[in-house]
């Protein structure tokens, strides 16, 4: 049985979905400014893993996360670039789904854009008002935090400590206009540093405020109440903070049952900043030669409730743990014997399979998911001389079963068996390895080892079975 943290109570619950056998995930998006930097990629891959466990595990999940594609930042940042707001974050949002594909990222079900759903927070904020939740000041609509009396419930803050966040967050001009300093705004009214970007609504020219999009947005796709929401734990205040008030004062019921978050990414133990020179986006990665599977290794095998400390070192030790299940795979397409009767691989793999599932199933507990993986392996490394060529093909189906939940081992494989397929596809290298076996027939033993250290040279290695030949790639990740 699945259970999960709910940062809502602290604790780790079994997870109860609404409607039996489904579940809603709302994930807060990227805001397209610029391009994501591995912490925020960390935010959706802990999402990846959650999902494809969810799916696993026989749930139908129905992800929906948006991108904010209007805020400060992205009004700022287009007006420096001269671009207009749409231009400007079309292209980081194509950059963004670029990234998360290259982590091998499931795509979410839908991903709306706030700038593609203000009517329908025009019509959150009126409900809101209706209830008596909202006030106007100069021209803008802010949030009475007063009149909500579970506000702050997930940040587990009192009103004093509310007090105090809040003050050091606000500017002047925001105080001036707001009866609380806690309150925030919902709708905010033109102002000429706005540029070209407003909309004419019927609660006034101006855009909304972040919280109120995904409020909207979620509701839209998900209903009024759903099961999960994640995001990173700076999510939690003030913006999941807000979200739960507006949705909870406009539909009063529960907005989300789960709300789940995962811890942040330093770089040498600091905060990633550019000013610091430890920013690192998913092209430095590239830059640096490493193939991006091994970044998405790394941000998947840190339990997501813990800070992953992150260091370009990692990058090599993700290799070698790869390429472990990556030999692991070759080794097995090596198998051409009949194999023996006393070897119970089913029973093994079941026992192993039984073992993945309830480390995930504590709160996704993936580091005793990857050990389990891991002495799987090394038991059947243990038996390799009795395992039959079925036997073989039913432990890769099992791991390529794993990797459903994982999601870097068969990409990896393919991209492997893709360049193994394509340098024996050469004619070169077709000639060199069938000289090989002519020497080898005529006992030419000399000759056929010359031609086995010049396929080395060129990066293929030749090993003799019961069957022939069989070639694989001296170099298992590219
Ligand atoms: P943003 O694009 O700034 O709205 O952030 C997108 C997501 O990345 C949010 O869920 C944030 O909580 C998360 N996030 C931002 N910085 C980090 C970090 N250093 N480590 C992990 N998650 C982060
Ligand atoms: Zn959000």
């Amino acid at each position: 049985m699945l259970k999960l943290f709910n940062t809502l109570t602290r604790k780790i619950e079994i997870f109860r979905p609404i409607k039996q056998g489904k579940v809603g995930i709302y994930s807060c998006g990227p805001t397209v400014y610029d391009f994501a930097h591995i912490g925020n990629l960390r935010a959706y891959i802990f999402v990846d893993l959650l999902k494809r466990y969810l799916i696993y595990s026989g749930f139908k999940v129905k992800h929906v996360m948006n991108i904010t594609d209007v805020d400060d930042k992205t009004i700022k940042n287009s007006q420096q670039n001269n671009k207009s707001l749409q231009e400007f974050t079309d292209f980081y949002s194509k950059a963004f789904i670029k990234d998360i594909k290259s982590l091998n990222i499931k795509m979410p079900d839908i991903m709306p854009r706030a700038t593609k759903h203000i009517p329908e927070m025009v019509d959150l904020i009126k409900k809101i008002g209706k209830h008596g939740y909202s006030y106007k000041s100069e021209k803008s609509i802010y949030f009475k935090i007063s009149k909500f009396s579970d506000y702050g419930k997930l940040a587990q803050l009192d009103k004093q400590t509310l007090k105090q966040n809040a003050a050091g967050r606000l500017n002047i001009s925001d105080e001036y206009e707001k009866e609380q300093v806690n309150d925030f705004v919902l709708w905010k009214a033109w102002q000429p540093e706005d540029g070209e970007v407003f909309w004419d609504t019927e609660i006034g020219k101006g855009r909304p405020g972040w919280h109120i999009e995904c409020s909207a947005m979620s509701t839209k796709y998900l209903g009024e109440i759903f099961d999960i929401h994640t995001g990173g734990v700076d999510l939690i205040f003030p913006h999941h903070t807000n979200e739960i008030a507006q949705s909870e004062a406009a539909f009063k019921k529960k907005f989300v049952n789960y709300w789940l978050h995962n811890e942040h990414l330093l770089v040498e133990g600091k905060k990633m900043s550019k000013s610091l020179g430890n920013f690192y986006a998913l092209k430095d990665i590239k830059d640096k030669k490493y193939n991006l599977l091994l970044m998405r290794l790394i941000l998947l095998k840190t339990h997501y409730r813990k800070v992953l400390n992150f260091t370009l070192k990692d990058l090599d030790e993700a290799k070698s743990i790869a390429e472990k299940f990556l030999s692991f795979l070759a080794g097995l397409d090596f198998v051409v014997c009949g194999g023996s009767n006393n070897l119970d691989i089913k029973n093994m793999i079941s026992q192993s399979r039984k073992e993945f599932k309830k480390a995930m199933d504590n709160d996704l507990n993936i580091s005793s998911g990857l050990a389990s993986l891991f002495d799987f392996i090394e038991e059947v490394y243990k038996r390799k001389s009795l395992i039959s060529t079925n036997q073989a093909q039913e432990i890769k189906n099992y791991i390529f079963e794993i990797d459903e939940v994982l999601g870097f081992i068969r990409p990896l494989y393919e991209q492997y068996q893709m360049r193994l397929n394509k340098k024996l596809a050469t004619k070169k290298i077709l000639n060199m390895i069938s000289k090989r076996e002519k020497a080898r027939k005529n006992k030419d033993y000399k000759e056929a080892d010359k031609i086995r250290i010049d396929l080395l040279e060129k990066g293929i290695v030749i090993e003799d079975t019961e069957k022939g030949d069989k070639a694989r790639l001296l170099k298992i990740i590219d």
